[in-house]
């Protein structure tokens, strides 16, 4: 085992870096623009793909089991489709792909893109790996504390936008102009980010004001829509590729969404090393860190918080902590494969919010995300007898029809609700 991958494994050298492209695969909006920037900050040279049709499905299916996670088919077909389309000169591009280090297959992605540009023949074609868990080390990919914590920063911007924007653009008068307000503080932002601003706590503070006052100034409808929150695996929660455009779809249906934010994921994994650290033992310092981290991510919260309070049509996140202590009577905090204990954490607080129509949007065959979504649903409801969810599956072979037709009953079920 041992000297397959060591064959498969290309290094990505400091010398590479002057001169290469790295590809990602797009996997949250907006939030990918932003750290692309803060690559770009620190020497990388980084493109986000976002070819989204039939014959990236049909790249991945080719050199992937369809036995395997349907995120990994949708983010090593988008890589591998770019590497055939002729647009890059293939000895000066690398290949990134975004692990948590977990149990769960995501940790296995990077094997399988090797595995596949082995048999195509790219086997020189470096694959890099971003995580926090120490894997994948290259002389010319290292990703530092400093580079760590302007992700985050980048993440908590994006949070923030996606936020406005789901909130915003049901209700816009003219249509296209909340679009127009997310490219403006995509581009702002990133601006910023390119020149190692807007992250320091002030300044996130100050521009979350600002980009808070911005959206509020759309004008907007006053109307009733129905409510839907989103939960699932993180790609298919957050990647309209992944999920067939499920908000496109939700818009069309008259409602209005929230997804919560992406950087709970990675609150998530912070504070799983607590939890680790008090069930199986382990490093005092790196737990340490983990509060340290946490606490400062939750003065962004505050900031988040503190921002909207002017603008109370508004709804703003709950605290993480307040997620974590939600999700305690649904399932126990040691259930951390897939998206874990956050996933009826963040279903307990849509429906707390007032979002209690609730999409479970997971791959086909995802055991975690089934037993932490629709494993937990009787006990949700038994907690919110008004929680109206819905499990929708998302595979290569799933027809879009049949996802639509299952979210029309949910919304359906809704109305009567309503009445
Ligand atoms: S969470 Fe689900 S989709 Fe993601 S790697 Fe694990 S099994 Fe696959």
């Amino acid at each position: 085992m041992s000297s397959n991958t060591e064959k498969l494994y290309t290094e990505f050298t400091a010398e590479m870096k002057k001169d290469y492209t790295i590809l990602a695969p797009d996997i949250f909006p907006t939030h990918m623009e932003f750290l692309q920037k803060v690559f770009e900050l620190n020497g990388f040279n980084v493109e986000v793909l976002h070819d989204e049709d039939r014959s990236v499905i049909d790249t991945g299916l080719k050199y992937i089991h369809n036995d395997m996670c349907y995120p990994a088919i949708c983010v090593v077909g988008q890589q591998l489709h770019a590497l055939m389309s002729g647009k890059y000169d293939l000895h000066k591009v690398a290949l990134v792909q975004f692990q948590t280090g977990g149990g769960c297959r995501a940790s296995n992605y990077i094997m399988l893109l090797r595995k596949a540009l082995e048999n195509m023949g790219m086997g020189y074609i470096p694959v890099l790996s971003v995580n926090f868990a120490g894997l994948e080390k290259h002389s010319g990919f290292k990703i530092t504390t400093k580079m760590a914590m302007q992700a985050f920063y980048a993440l908590a911007y994006g949070d923030m936008i996606l936020l406005l924007k789901n909130q915003c653009e049901p209700y816009e008068v003219n249509k296209g102009d909340t679009r127009k307000m997310v490219l403006r503080w995509v581009e702002k932002i990133g601006r910023q980010l390119a020149h190692d601003k807007g992250m320091t706590d002030r300044e996130l503070r100050e521009n979350f004001k600002e980009i808070a006052a911005d959206f509020h100034v759309i004008p907007r409808e006053d109307k009733k829509l129905t409510k839907v929150g989103i939960v699932g695996e993180i790609y298919v929660k957050y990647s309209s590729f992944g999920n067939n455009g499920l908000e496109k779809f939700l818009l069309s249906q008259g409602c209005e969404f929230m997804v919560p934010g992406v950087l709970g994921f990675f609150q998530a994994y912070i504070k799983n090393i607590e939890l680790d650290y008090n069930n199986y033992g382990g490093s005092r310092l790196k737990l340490e860190i983990s509060k340290l981290l946490l606490k400062k991510i939750a003065n962004w919260e505050k900031y988040m918080d503190e921002a909207l309070v002017p603008y109370p049509e508004f709804v703003a996140p709950m605290p993480f902590d307040k997620v974590v202590e939600l999700a305690e009577p649904i399932i126990d905090l040691g259930v951390k494969m897939g998206e874990g204990w956050l996933l009826p954490g963040e279903v307990a607080e849509l429906i707390e919010l007032g979002y209690s129509n609730v999409i479970c949007a997971q791959p086909f065959g995802c055991l975690p995300n089934h037993i932490v979504g629709k494993g937990t649903i009787r006990r949700i409801r038994d907690l919110y007898p008004k929680a109206n969810i819905f499990p929708v599956d998302y595979d290569a072979g799933a027809s879009k029809v049949n996802q639509e037709n299952r979210i029309k009953l949910m919304l359906a079920i809704a109305n009567e609700e309503d009445k």
